[in-house]
């Protein structure tokens, strides 16, 4: 599945981590993360939109105690990362340091007597972060980015079956060069058939501006103000 973990459950659930971090749904978080929140259900298919808030708002709350990452693959692939507490994600009474940070911060509680958020900066080999994502699982931004992948995705469909039939025809009977040269013209022509969609969807022109354009009438936002007095009185303004 390219590489992003989508809503497919055998992707999911917490992997082993040979370091310092648990590493679940393809994402590294701090060992103190609570035990409420490692095992995160999903949304049920066909849940409303106020049922998938309120389970994503676990998965926003979970996301705060991400490991973040600190440097990107060197040569192997192994990356370094930083614990919540130390990239400013969380603040901890424990941990005095992040108590300097702004009250923004979620404050958490940890285990008493636990007075080091972390042993310093952790590496995870290339293997291990297989399901890593820029956007951690579950949480809001994850939807909202799912739902974009889903209309690449709708647009890859069109390219090979409802607007033209790429892998048909001209493939063999061009090479890699003209192909690419075709490819341009196509997805150009597609481009200007999803605007014209656009346009039509919208009501509106060639310029994009709408066809009928709705008479704006909005009130004026500040009344009293210096000018309404010059224009409805003869007095000067006072001194
Ligand atoms: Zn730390």
């Amino acid at each position: 599945m390219d590489g992003i973990l989508g809503t497919h459950t055998h992707q999911r659930g917490i992997r082993p981590f040979s370091g310092d971090a648990l590493l679940i749904d393809g994402q590294l978080f701090s060992p103190l993360l609570p035990e409420g929140l490692r095992d995160l259900p999903s949304p049920p298919r066909g849940a409303s939109e106020q049922e998938k808030v309120s389970y994503e708002s676990k998965f926003n709350l979970r996301a705060r105690w991400r490991m973040m990452r600190h440097s990107p693959p060197d040569g192997d692939g192994a990356t370094r990362w930083r614990c919540p507490f130390c990239s400013g994600f969380l603040r901890a009474r424990n941990f005095s340091r992040t108590m300097r940070r702004s009250k923004t911060v979620p404050l958490v509680s940890v285990p008493d007597g636990c007075d080091r958020c972390c042993n310093g900066i952790l590496t995870a080999q290339a293997a291990e972060m297989a399901w890593w994502q820029r956007i951690t699982y579950g949480t809001t931004a994850w939807r909202i980015s799912m739902g974009r992948r889903q209309l690449v995705e709708s647009v890859n469909a069109a390219l090979k079956g409802v607007f033209t039939d790429l892998s048909r025809g001209f493939m063999r009977v061009l090479g890699t060069t003209k192909m690419t040269v075709m490819l341009g013209f196509t997805l150009a022509a597609f481009n200007l058939d999803r605007i014209r969609s656009f346009r039509a969807k919208h009501a509106l022109d060639e310029r994009g501006v709408p066809m009928e354009r709705p008479k704006q009438s909005r009130a004026r936002r500040r009344t009293g103000t210096w000018s309404d007095l010059i224009e409805t009185t003869s007095d000067p303004p006072p001194e």
